[in-house]
């Protein structure tokens, strides 16, 4: 509040702020925190390199004994006109798959880290592949019924990001946006969701880092026609659909101009799964006034309205039974993290959002179920704290997904328990306000 003492400031707005004051005095939630507070050096050290990662899929692959087979589903930073040498090729995009694309199975696809500040899905992810890769015989009983397809870190260039010479995970890609490069003016509009600049809130959110790498929000490069391409659209009509705010906004899918949700997107059409689960990371709430506890998780099995796609009027919407399997996932997620009166089940949905041009919501859109999980906290915000309760809140809900759908018990779920699951609210912001997350 001290910063905030030169200005002259309104009197209803002073009273807004002597009020906040005297709740801040309070603990927020609990537990309160943890917060990096400014100046303080937030710890990412256990967290992996990219490098690491591929590292440690490439042993886990090894030591599965043929259960898990790891493969190389594209490279980031493809520009839409393709490769032009070897050198151009990013980091490589993983799928690691237990079974096969078996109509005869149930199939489910696991997404992290597609913002690449936000790792904890990914390490959660590998400790669930080590549990699939194991010989225990419930693991053997699932996958005999489910394939499972993990997709850890679709960002790698965001995860791997530097800056001044550390290490420091973004939320964007990187690339540049090159219209000329697929036969549009050079001065062609952006995508609404391309960062020129190359920035990201500062650590603690203290200010902005300008790190001078452009790139674009891949959760929002989806589109629910998944074979649309900026290639093969006429110049210039999609000329006139970018430069015109009406049209170029996050009412309308993305465009695929990103590598990474083109290969994430292929991976999706090859495997055509029952549920598609992405991870994310985003702000804190407390349940209520009067239930404090800090909420580790937010939860959402819709993000997407019926869609028409404004190039070929072909209509998306969600099927009712897509969506009664989404609720479904959703609600075994909530009841598998209910242990008495503990912050792991101190879980809230999402708020409503309409996101064309997600992962989820395209994908939705194309007859998949869906479950979003956002996790409290960005690395910006938590560094590596209570990574291992919140990796658990991750893996504990997958796992009982997985047996449900191998036994067939996630059908007999009660849709109402989604649909009760506390709406979000009671937003809070650390000592810092780091308060001003986007949407996942
Ligand atoms: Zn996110």
């Amino acid at each position: 509040m001290r910063k905030f003492t030169k200005l002259v400031v309104p009197t209803a707005m002073a009273l807004t702020m002597a009020v906040s004051s005297t709740a801040l005095a309070e603990p927020q939630s609990n537990p309160n925190g943890p917060y990096v507070e400014n100046e303080q050096n937030i710890s990412l050290s256990s967290y992996m390199s990219n490098e690491e990662l591929a590292k440690t899929l490439q042993k886990l692959e090894a030591s599965s004994k043929g259960k898990m087979k790891l493969e190389i589903a594209g490279y980031s930073n493809l520009a839409p006109d393709g490769y032009q040498t070897e050198t151009e090729k990013g980091y490589p995009l993983y799928v690691v798959k237990f079974g096969d694309s078996d109509p005869s199975k149930k199939r489910i696809l696991i997404t992290t880290q597609i913002h690449g500040n936000e790792q904890i899905g990914t390490e959660a992810a590998i400790d669930i592949i080590q549990r699939l890769s194991s010989n225990a015989k419930e693991v053997n009983e699932i996958l005999d019924k489910v394939s499972i397809w993990i997709m850890p870190r679709i960002n790698p260039e965001g995860a791997d990001n530097q800056f001044e010479g550390k290490w420091y995970p973004t939320r964007y890609t990187h690339q540049t946006w090159l219209p000329e490069k697929i036969g549009l003016p050079s001065d062609t509009k952006a995508p609404w969701y391309y960062n020129a600049l190359g920035s990201e809130r500062a650590q603690n959110n203290n200010g902005t880092v300008v790190y001078g790498i452009p790139g674009y929000d891949q959760n929002r490069d989806y589109n629910p026609n998944l074979d649309f391409r900026v290639e093969n659209q006429d110049p210039a009509e999609f000329t006139k659909f970018l430069n015109s705010k009406a049209t170029n906004n996050s009412n309308n899918g993305g465009f695929f101009v990103t590598a990474e949700a083109r290969t994430v997107s292929s991976v999706f059409k090859e495997f055509k799964p029952d549920v598609y689960v992405d991870v994310h990371h985003r702000g804190f709430n407390t349940v209520s006034d009067e239930d404090k506890r800090s909420v580790p998780v937010q939860i959402a099995a819709v993000v997407a309205d019926p869609y028409t796609d404004p190039f070929s009027g072909k209509h998306y919407e969600v099927d009712e039974d897509v969506l009664k399997l989404g609720k479904q996932v959703n609600a075994l997620s909530y009841l598998a993290l209910q242990r008495g009166f503990s912050h792991f089940g101190a879980i809230q949905k999402y708020p409503d959002v309409n996101l064309p041009g997600t992962a989820l919501g395209a994908f939705a859109l194309n007859d998949t179920a869906i479950m979003l999980i956002e996790l409290k906290g960005q690395s910006q915000t938590l560094g590596q704290k209570q990574s291992g309760m919140l990796k658990e809140t991750v893996k504990a809900p997958l796992y009982e997904v997985f047996k449900g759908l191998a036994d067939g018990s996630i059908n007999n779920v009660d849709t109402k328990i989604y649909d009760d699951v506390p709406e979000s609210s009671n937003r809070i912001s650390d000592p810092t306000t780091r308060d001003n997350d986007m949407a996942f």
